[in-house]
């Protein structure tokens, strides 16, 4: 049989190491890395994704100082305690055969603290501390700091060292004139900006001698003014090869960058005729970033060149044997990451510990266990969204009997509709990961069985209630217009939907319903994509930005909510703005403080700001939440099952909260103790 993915899973040398494959899992922040007490679980955390068989991990970032903190107290390389710390995870990685990399950062003026410094004295808009300005001494201090902490790396048992110089930080701010504006060796044209980066690679090797492996990440696309041109970027490129470094890994967009980078709506492999540019121009490896969640994707950047090796975090959080179930050919088993942010990244901003939508281990290896059950039992699961099939495969994985019942014709529940919106593809994965699990595990999946109150008591030792929810519909005058759809009725029924519609709701839905109603294509082809936002992939532009390309709507949409103030803040942090943004450039009309008067043939009457007016729509289309559906199970006056055999999670247990990532952690939390 021929080796599926042959160049994905082909060997390939980093000086002295062999690295088994060219899956990197890039760096990623879990929140783990700042205490020393959770090092025990980060070493977890890695075990398990080195065992999966990824080539080459990188931890998330550890800053060399304590100025160069993202947040006060964040993950530090300075002292022999680190090293301490650090040797449980070094360790636990090479005793599952993988090797690791320590990222290296300074977070610059993106350090969430008063004491920021910077290469010039210029805030950052999404910081609300302004940075000093580091002095001449201070930059070679820093410098000092890079292979001071390189140093600790090796004697914790580094494989090697990936420095930091992209996404806006510190040494990425010295490379760009945005905010770089010094006049001394450090500033000026791309060799003076370069130059600390270029220094901090030579004082690593100063100290750890020619063969220990550096790997830098480099921005090749800034999406950022006054970012760095294709020509300053190669220049910078072919200066590092020749300091020295093993590997370039690349990196795309600043986090200020108002150009998504990494949100599920951006096409796979977006970036990757960027990154074949600068492997053009070097000899060393390049690594690929940025939306690689598959290994046809990443096989393909591979095979065509672009690339020598894959970076994917957020794929190995979402599945740590992704690298074993592709060398086994059971690509169909990976659990894919759907790019939502939502347990990963949105956490991370809030300061929370990073975990997984559609796997609730991530991060929490030690403490969601699904240990082998010595009872099993008979457990029927009610309903095939999220949290039953969660329930259920989790459930069957341990040993138990498991039967899941749907009411329709597939499972899926609420993703079976998110799936259908236009930059929401990826969702469909999950559904395509949880049914071939149900298939993997055993569970007997019976669809087109709704199951009724009673029916299932006597036969079952534990029924799960995951019957989901139904959409609310406000008591409007005129709700029952034939011009008022709900949101099934458009993303599953597929009912027409007229060229004018107001959008009752600006909750994720209602978003969700705009950007269905005004996409031209699913999935957006990457040309539209681009000129949509304005991005020269071979950056011949300073950042790689160039004028957007104004959209034409194919409908006029109104989207309107009760609440007054800023609307569409239901989705998380790093995905929310990339709606508001789409929205806008859509010409959707946001409405806040909306009071609904009536529904009639004319449209929709509202009064606004103390106004009324008439909204002449065609259709009205009803975003307004969900009721919890759990006809199924007999409750007691304190809302909870009287038969303590039954369960209820997900959606039918809370429906002001329907979401997925609580509903397959439910799911699985629950499944681990039955
Ligand atoms: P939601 O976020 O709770 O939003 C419901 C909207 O309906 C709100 O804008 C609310 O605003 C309005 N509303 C509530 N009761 C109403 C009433 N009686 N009459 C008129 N308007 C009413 O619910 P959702 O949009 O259905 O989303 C459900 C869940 O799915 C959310 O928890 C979300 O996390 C998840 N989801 C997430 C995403 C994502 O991209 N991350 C996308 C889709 C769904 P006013 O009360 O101010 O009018
Ligand atoms: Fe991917 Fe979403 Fe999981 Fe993050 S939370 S790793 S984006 S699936």
């Amino acid at each position: 049989m021929t080796q599926p993915y042959p160049h994905l899973l082909q060997p390939i040398d980093l000086g002295p190491i062999r690295l088994r494959n060219r899956v990197m899992m890039g760096s990623m922040h879990t929140g783990l890395e700042d205490r020393f007490w959770n090092y025990p679980k980060l070493a977890a955390y890695f075990a398990e994704r080195a065992a999966g068989g990824v080539g080459l991990i990188v931890t998330g970032g550890i800053s060399v100082n304590r100025r160069g903190w993202l947040l006060p107290g964040g993950g530090t390389m300075n002292a022999m305690g680190d090293v301490v710390n650090h040797r449980q995870v070094t360790q636990a990685v090479h005793a599952n055969g993988g090797h690791i990399f320590l990222q290296l950062i300074h977070a610059g003026r993106y350090s969430y603290h008063p004491f920021s410094e910077a290469p010039s004295r210029i805030k950052a808009k999404i910081n609300p501390f302004t940075p000093k300005a580091m002095s001449n001494r201070r930059v070679w201090q820093v410098i000092g700091h890079f292979a001071r902490a390189a140093k600790l790396a090796k004697q914790a048992g580094y494989d090697g060292v990936e420095v930091m110089g992209s996404e806006g930080y510190l040494l990425c701010q010295f490379l760009c004139r945005r905010t770089n504006q010094r006049s001394d060796e450090f500033g000026g044209d791309i060799h003076g900006r370069g130059r600390m980066l270029l220094e901090v690679v030579k004082a690593i090797r100063k100290s750890l001698g020619p063969d220990f492996p550096i790997m830098v990440r480099l921005s090749l696309l800034d999406l950022v003014e006054d970012g760095n041109t294709q020509d300053e970027i190669i220049t910078t490129a072919l200066a590092l090869q020749e300091a020295g470094i093993t590997v370039l890994n690349t990196g795309i967009g600043w986090h200020e960058a108002q150009v998504p980078t990494i949100v599920t709506s951006v096409p796979r492999a977006a970036f990757r005729k960027a990154t074949g540019v600068i492997k053009n121009q070097l000899r060393i490896p390049v690594v690929a970033s940025n939306r690689i969640n598959t290994p046809e994707v990443a096989e393909d950047i591979l095979a065509s060149g672009d690339a020598d090796m894959v970076s994917m975090a957020r794929p190995l959080l979402a599945d740590p044997e992704f690298v074993n179930k592709a060398a086994a050919g059971q690509a169909d088993r990976i659990n894919t990451c759907i790019a939502c942010n939502q347990a990963c990244l949105d956490h991370t901003f809030a300061n929370r510990r990073a975990s997984c939508l559609v796997n609730p281990r991530a991060c929490h290896e030690t403490e969601l266990v699904y240990a082998r059950t010595q009872i099993p039992k008979k457990i029927a699961v009610i309903g095939g969204g999220m949290a039953g099939m969660a329930a259920a495969t989790v459930a069957a994985q341990r040993g138990h009997d498991v039967t899941l019942f749907e009411a329709g014709n597939v499972v899926g529940g609420q993703f079976d509709m998110a799936a259908r919106v236009p930059g929401k593809e990826e969702f469909r994965e999950t559904i395509r990961y949880f049914t071939t699990q149900l298939a993997v595990t055993g569970v007997k999946v019976k669809l087109n069985h709704r199951v009724q109150k009673g029916e299932l008591d006597s036969q079952f030792d534990a029924i799960v209630v995951a019957t989901g929810v139904a959409p609310r519909m406000p008591s409007i005058p005129g709700i029952d217009h034939a011009k008022v759809l709900s949101y099934p009725d458009v993303l599953r029924a597929g009912k027409p939907v007229g060229g004018k519609v107001a959008v009752i709701g600006a909750g994720g839905i209602g978003i969700d319903i705009c950007e269905f109603l005004l996409a031209e294509h699913s999935p957006q082809p990457l040309e539209d994509w681009t000129a949509q936002w304005g991005i020269d992939l071979q950056s011949h532009t300073a950042g790689g930005l160039v004028p957007k390309t104004k959209l034409e709507p194919k409908r006029q949409v109104w989207l309107l909510q009760r609440k007054i103030g800023k609307m569409g803040n239901g989705p998380g942090k790093t995905t929310g703005w990339v709606h508001r943004a789409t929205l806008q450039q859509h010409g959707v009309t946001m409405l806040s403080g909306v009071e609904y008067l009536r529904i009639d043939d004319a449209g929709l009457h509202i009064r606004e700001g103390g106004k009324e007016q008439l909204l002449a729509v065609d259709h009205v289309v009803v975003c307004a939440g969900q009721e919890c559906v759990r006809d199924t199970v007999e409750l007691g006056p304190n809302g909870r099952p009287i038969d303590s055999k039954f369960h209820v999670i997900g959606g039918a247990d809370l429906a002001s909260e329907l979401d997925a990532k609580r509903a397959i952690r439910q799911g699985a939390e629950l499944a681990a103790r039955l």
